[in-house]
């Protein structure tokens, strides 16, 4: 399926359900208030989006400074594939922290997305910035 916007609520769907991401409510709420806005056609999955600041509570703190740019990457979760492949999903908050681009790579986009995700069932490796807002487990 080509990367597009039918594709990135099959990705909304993963993020907020499959990569243990410490606060998944406030992604998921992040995700529901989300203008999708650009589509990488590469062979990654990648999209940015632009959230509602008004309706959407943020991932983490905004940036003391808005001059010294956004947070960057504040979450990863990396997940088997077959063929010893890895699939990589990188989160991106701007200086307010809010969501403006989720990455989707297979193996640091040395190869395409296949057209069926066959993944494992959980992360094998997950990496959260500091400071992103976590919401007590169980
Ligand atoms: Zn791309």
């Amino acid at each position: 399926m080509e990367n597009g916007p039918a594709r990135a609520e099959f990705w909304k769907e993963f993020i907020s359900t499959r990569c243990e991401y410490p606060a998944q409510s406030l992604l998921r709420d992040q995700l529901d208030h989300a203008e999708l806005t650009e589509f990488c056609d590469c062979g990654c999955n990648s999209f940015r989006l632009r959230v509602d600041p008004v309706h959407a509570k943020p991932l983490l703190p905004p940036k003391a400074d808005p001059k010294m740019g956004g947070h960057g990457a504040i979450y990863t979760a990396d997940f088997h594939m077959p063929d010893d492949k890895a699939l990589e999903i990188i989160i991106f908050a701007d200086d307010r922290g809010h969501l403006y681009f989720v990455e989707i790579d297979c193996c640091a986009n040395s190869y395409p997305i296949p057209e069926d995700i066959v993944v494992a069932e959980r992360p094998f490796a997950t990496w959260a910035a500091e400071g992103v807002f976590r919401e007590p487990s169980g």
